[in-house]
């Protein structure tokens, strides 16, 4: 089985990658991008458009249905096929 250790709190991730808006999230929000202040300005990229937002309040975040439990935190569960 593979373990992720993204942090998943109320169905959505708190600290780690939400695959389907493509950004790290820190504390439940969504951080900003890496790339070079030129880039940032014509609009770079997902991260930066939606960053500083909390993922509850950001459509289409990521839903985490199933999680378990590891080392006391809330993680995805990933079944291996
Ligand atoms: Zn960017």
């Amino acid at each position: 089985m593979r373990e992720s250790n993204d942090e998943i709190r109320s169905c959505f991730i708190w600290n780690g990658f939400d695959y389907n808006l493509q950004v790290w999230v820190k504390d439940g929000i969504i951080l900003d991008c890496n790339h070079p202040q030129s880039m940032k300005d014509n609009g770079c990229c997902k991260s930066h458009s939606l960053a500083g937002r909390s993922i509850l309040l950001t459509p289409g975040a990521e839903y985490v249905a199933e999680t378990i439990i590891i080392n006391g935190i809330c993680v995805r569960n990933i079944k291996q096929q």
